[in-house]
This record gives C-alpha cells, sequence and structure tokens, in this order.
C-alpha cells in the first residue's frame, strides 16, 4: 500500500519532527495544530538534552538524538537555531550516585561517552557552580541544549518551506475508523482522509483516544520553570540536572540562565478538553522562592539575578516511565508518540524520525518494541488511569 497522505494531529516538537523526517522520504504530510505551532509543552520547556538515560531502547534512541541535532543544528542554522554543546552534567549525592553507577556497564555497551567527576573538578570547569564536597558528578559531553524560542520556529519554517502543510488554529475532534482502520480525522464535522495518522498531541492523547474507545496508561504532571535577570555576561555553564538539589538549570539566551523543578506534591492533571490551554496553568505560590532557595547553594548567581519570567506546562509519563511510540493496538492506520516524561525535547528528533519510519515502512531501524503502545493491555490501562497519582508517586526522570 502506497503511504502518501499523512495527517499529523500537534505542531509541539514531536509532530513537527515527524513532518520534517517524512519529507526526507518524499512525504509531505499536512500537520493541523489546534492552536499555533509551539503553543504545548514545546515553547514551555527547558530543552536540556542528555544520553545518560535508564533503559537500553532509551540510550540508543537518544544517541541518534544526540546525532540527529548536530546535524539539525548545520541544517537549521539559517533558520536562527544552534545545538547549545555545553555537555549536560548529572548531579549526585554519595547514596543516590550508587544506582545511577549501576547504569555505566549499559552506557559503556552502548558507547554513549561519559566523565565521572568530583565536586573540586567541577567547581574549576564552571567556577560559577560549588556543589557540597561529597557531590559526584556524571558528565555527558555530547549533552548541551536547544532553545525552544529558536528551535521550535526554527522547525517549523524549515517543515513549511519543504512543503509540509501547517494548518494553525485546526482542532481534531476525532479519529475515524472503517472497517477496523483509522482512515482520517474529524474536522469541524467533516472527514479528512489520510494512509496514516500521527498522533503528536501529547497531553491530549487521551482526550482523542477515548473517542475510539483505547486510551494509553499515560499521566500528566504540571512543571515550571524560570529565566533569571540577565547577568553581564554569558553564563559558563553546562546543562545541569542538579539532583541533590532538587532542581535543573541551564544557560539561556540573552545571558539569562534558566532554572527549573517538579513540584513533587501535586496531583496529576487530567487535560480536561481539547480546548484545554496550557495558558491556563499556575504554578503554586511561593514556588519560585522554594526553588531559588533550594538552588542557591549550588549557584550563588541566583542571590543578584532574581527570576523574572515563568513558564508552565506539562510533562506526561506512561505507566513504566518508557515513551509510548508506535501504533496502537486495535488501531492499525493510528500511530501515537506520547509520554516522554520531561524529555520530549530531547526525544524529538529520534522520534520523529522513527514516527516516519513506521509511517512510511512499518518499521524501525532500532528495536523500539520497549516503547510499543501494545505492551500494555486495556484491563492494565483502566486501572492505572484509575488511579490518583501525585508527580511523586509517578518517575522522576529529569530530560
Ligand atoms: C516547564 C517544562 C520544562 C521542560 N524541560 C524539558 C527539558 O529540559 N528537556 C526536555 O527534553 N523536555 C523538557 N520538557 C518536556 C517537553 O517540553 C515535552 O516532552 C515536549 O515538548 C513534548 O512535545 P509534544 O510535541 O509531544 O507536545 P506539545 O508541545 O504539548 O505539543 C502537542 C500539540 O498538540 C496540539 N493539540 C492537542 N490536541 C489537538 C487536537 N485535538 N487537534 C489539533 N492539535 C492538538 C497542542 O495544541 C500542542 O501544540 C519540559 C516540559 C515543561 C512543561
Amino acid at each position: 500500500m502506497s503511504v502518501n497522505r499523512i495527517i499529523i494531529v500537534g505542531g509541539g516538537v514531536i509532530g513537527l519532527s515527524a513532518a520534517y523526517h517524512l519529507t526526507q522520504s518524499g512525504v509531505r504530510a499536512t500537520l493541523l495544530e489546534k492552536d499555533a505551532v509551539g503553543a504545548g509543552s514545546s515553547s514551555r520547556a527547558g530543552g536540556i538534552i542528555t544520553g545518560h538515560l535508564w533503559s537500553k531502547t532509551g540510550v540508543k534512541a537518544r544517541k541518534i538524538s544526540l546525532r540527529l541535532y548536530r546535524e539539525l543544528s548545520e541544517e537549521l542554522e539559517a533558520y536562527g537555531y544552534q545545538y547549545q554543546a555545553v555537555g549536560c552534567l548529572n548531579l549526585f549525592s554519595p547514596a543516590a550516585w550508587s544506582e545511577r553507577e549501576r547504569l555505566l556497564p549499559l552506557y559503556d555497551e552502548c558507547e554513549a561517552p561519559y566523565e565521572i567527576i568530583d565536586a573540586a573538578e567541577i567547581r574549576q570547569r564552571w567556577p560559577l557552580l560549588t556543589p557540597q564536597d561529597d557531590a559526584i558528578g556524571l558528565f555527558d559531553p555530547l549533552g548541551g541544549y536547544s532553545e525552544p524560542d529558536d528551535y521550535v520556529p526554527a522547525l517549523a519554517q524549515k517543515c513549511r518551506d519543504l512543503g509540509v502543510d501547517i494548518r494553525e488554529g485546526v482542532t481534531v475532534t476525532g479519529f475515524v475508523r472503517q472497517r477496523e482502520r483509522v482512515t482520517g480525522v474529524l474536522v469541524d464535522g467533516k472527514l479528512l482522509e489520510a494512509d496514516r495518522v500521527i498522533c503528536a498531541a501529547h497531553s491530549w492523547t487521551n482526550r482523542l483516544l477515548a473517542e475510539v474507545g483505547r486510551q494509553l496508561p499515560i499521566k500528566s504532571f504540571v512543571h515550571q520553570r524560570y529565566l533569571t535577570m540577565p547577568l553581564d555576561r554569558a553564563a559558563k555553564l553546562p546543562a545541569l540536572n542538579a539532583n541533590p538539589y532538587e532542581a535543573y538549570l541551564r544557560p539561556a539566551n540573552g545571558n539569562r540562565i534558566l532554572v527549573g523543578g517538579e513540584t513533587a506534591g501535586r496531583l496529576e492533571l487530567a487535560t480536561p478538553s481539547l480546548a484545554f490551554d496550557m495558558a491556563e496553568l499556575n504554578a503554586p505560590s511561593g514556588f519560585s522562592d522554594s526553588l531559588r532557595d533550594k538552588v542557591q547553594p549550588l549557584l550563588p548567581a541566583l542571590e543578584r539575578h532574581p527570576f523574572t519570567e515563568e513558564q508552565v506546562g506539562l510533562i506526561s509519563f506512561s505507566m513504566d516511565g518508557e515513551p509510548v511510540l508506535g501504533t496502537v493496538p486495535e488501531l492499525p492506520g493510528l500511530l501515537v508518540g506520547a509520554a516522554f516524561h520531561s524529555g520530549g525535547f530531547a526525544y524529538n528528533p529520534v522520534a520523529g524520525k522513527l514516527l516516519a519510519e513506521l509511517a512510511t515502512a512499518g518499521e524501525t531501524e532500532l528495536d523500539i518494541s520497549a516503547f510499543s503502545p501494545a505492551r500494555f493491555s486495556a484491563a492494565a490501562t483502566d486501572a492505572y488511569l484509575n488511579l490518583r497519582l501525585r508527580q511523586q508517586d509517578a518517575f522522576l526522570r529529569r530530560h
């Protein structure tokens, strides 16, 4: 069967990346976005990227993302985007390190490079940082960050230039099934036909799937990050998962520093409707002050450079913490890419590539059975969706 007509639902980084990779196979998809591209979590993200994940599939997938980000950096330079290859430092207390240390053989096996560095070395390399003497750093020399304000418009414009039909302000209200296949989507009560539909609707995914009676065990949580006022010069920092300080940070455009963190006790947020807009979300009152108090011992510059901008969005987790990417059982013709925890920005180049491969060839170069929606039974999904979880009951997975 030839696959010429592909509809993508959602204009965040996952949908845009799928559209971009489809053009590399000669397919010009139609991308439908209910708001403006990037209006979901993608424009609100920290954009931190590391290859040091928890599973073999995750580590292998991220290796591809890191390579693709470097390639995209060249391709999108004329559009104002550059990958910031500052490295990514994961910081641990001695107690937490024993758990992460167990993953080093996996990184060796997958040839994901790393350096283990102590507090003195961290202070020497990045003088703005003052970690505790017993802190242990796991440095990813390939990691870094992408500035969402640069990357999202650049990728969207590149897609348009490559012939992707991006339609903003268009809400998909459901998937259409004919003879047991998904054959298109509904917009304004009308059927838009497609050979394949890619659902990249993030936290709205289950709202759309509910219409066809097969949801996925995915939960979303409110998440927030901040920008400081400008420093005198660009901050010499890596992207940093400051786990002992319950935060992450990185340099940001305009000589600022971006700092983010989880709200562990906050209850999940089930997307109330297709019309839901992330601009309605708020961080709890006082959260930014407590985040600054936690991080200041590591980054004393925060004392003189308060937060001046807040971004709030959603991060989504599947029942086992791994992304959900592939064909939905019982719904051939429909592909989903969702539940990328707080790492969807880091995953997007490879996620888009995998979705494009599945849509056009029906298989992927990388074995992604660990990401397959088919790993969840309908009964386990229902039981999971009936729970009411707090962020701390889901997974803590930074980027
Ligand atoms: C504060 C914060 C910090 C983060 N930091 C990082 C980080 O440092 N590194 C990292 O890797 N990740 C980070 N993330 C996570 C990352 O932002 C997400 O994983 C990623 O943006 C998900 O991309 P997406 O395209 O799936 O979702 P989204 O960007 O949310 O896009 C989904 C789109 O679908 C559209 N849509 C939904 N329903 C419909 C419909 N029915 N019809 C048409 N359109 C529809 C929405 O309007 C939306 O634009 C962070 C997230 C937050 C909130």
